[in-house]
């Protein structure tokens, strides 16, 4: 059955409509313990469905997102007596749509699981999409399955208690999908700026309403990423290296964050390697340091960041790293390789930039 995507600023009375179309089964909520304080008690108050689940609380962050929290919702799952016909709602974060989704994927070899992404980044990302999984073995989503949920419920309404910084990493991968799509929708992203106190996170959602279509018309063609679902990772190459480099150092950043830094990089690879137009290059650079500052880099740490990128799920040749780059903006070009030097010349304008 095909993922129902709903946009509503009523997310409770959604719940009930859904759970009653589907005949009022019996529902558990699976959260972490930001967003069971932070956002449960409002969805329990105005929602029938919410107030009767029984409630499996995890922990918050990446680093949880492991076979331990996952073991200790398989047991509560185990211990509520969950079967087939019942419905998990996973409530947060990427972390808790990604494990929580895999708990559901798995449990009983596969309950039924509904999205309440409570993130930007999890409503434009990882609620689509049907990823699911758990970091494993020092490995980021090493296990997981592809599972759609029925149903993802998107609204405004969860985005107001989160902080500046998580909004903006989401806001990288909004940027990432228009750079997917057309010039239009990304430059007229590039007018806001989510870090200002003036932005409304109501004004966020026709915005992640766009991204999302993006999102999903790739998915819809290629489910498994044998093709074009890896025009997603543009940015990403690079972006994970940052990322691992930031936790390397113990200094973590947002994932948005890390994939915003990559675009730059990735954007400069695509002007070198296949003509990107310079004037976007330019363009992006300027917003992501003006806005998500820079990614604090010398050119020491090039051979580590080289190692990283060589470790990429995307890689077949040990000796050549893959990217996704983009030929213009809406057209990306996957399967990419750029050698180690033509990549340090990247990172090299990358920090000159960023006034490294
Ligand atoms: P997250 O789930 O860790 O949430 C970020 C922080 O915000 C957490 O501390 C969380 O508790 C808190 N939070 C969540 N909702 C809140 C709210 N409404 N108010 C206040 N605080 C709130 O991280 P994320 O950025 O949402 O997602 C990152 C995760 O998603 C990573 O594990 C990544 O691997 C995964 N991901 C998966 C896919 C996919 O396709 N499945 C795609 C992208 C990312």
């Amino acid at each position: 059955m095909e993922q129902q995507l709903i946009y509503t600023a009523s997310p409770a009375s959604a719940l009930d409509d859904l759970t009653q179309r589907l005949g009022r089964p019996r529902c558990v909520i699976i959260a972490d313990v930001n967003t069971a304080g932070l956002v449960l008690p409002v969805l329990t108050a105005e929602s029938e469905t919410a107030a009767a689940a029984p409630q499996i609380i995890i922990k918050s962050g990446d680093a949880d997102k492991n076979l331990n929290e996952l073991t200790g919702v398989w047991r509560q799952m185990d211990s509520l007596r969950l079967g087939r016909k019942d419905i998990v709602i996973n409530v947060g974060g990427g972390v808790v749509t990604d494990l929580g989704g895999f708990a559901a994927a798995t449990f009983k070899r596969g309950l039924r699981c509904i999205n309440m992404p409570t993130t930007v980044l999890a409503a434009v990302d990882a609620s689509v999409g049907g990823k699911t999984g758990i970091n494993f073995n020092g490995v980021k989503n090493l296990v997981g399955t592809f599972t759609e949920p029925l149903a993802t419920i998107i609204s405004g309404r969860f985005f107001a208690t989160l902080p500046p910084r998580e909004i903006l990493s989401g806001y990288a991968e909004i940027i990432k999908h228009s750079l997917l799509e057309d010039d239009r929708t990304f430059t007229s992203l590039l007018h806001h700026s989510p870090a200002e106190p003036a932005f409304s996170t109501a004004g966020l959602l026709p915005l992640i309403q766009t991204s999302v279509l993006t999102k999903k018309r790739i998915c819809d063609a290629d489910l498994r990423e044998s093709g074009i679902r890896k025009a997603l990772n543009f940015g990403h190459t690079a972006g994970h290296a940052f990322e691992a480099l930031a936790l390397r150092r113990q200094a973590p950043v947002p994932h948005g964050y890390a994939v915003a830094w990559g675009m730059v990089t990735e954007i400069i690879l695509s002007h070198m390697l296949l003509n990107f137009p310079s004037e976007y290059v330019a363009l992006l650079a300027r917003y992501v340091t003006d806005n998500y500052g820079a990614f604090d880099l010398s050119c020491n740490d090039y051979p580590e960041l080289l190692e990283l990128m060589s470790h990429d799920k995307k890689n077949t040749d040990p000796e050549k790293i893959n990217f996704t780059l983009l030929e213009a903006v809406g057209r990306p070009r996957i399967d990419c390789t750029a050698d180690p030097e033509r990549i340090k010349a990247a990172l090299d304008i990358y920090r000159d930039f960023s006034g490294q």
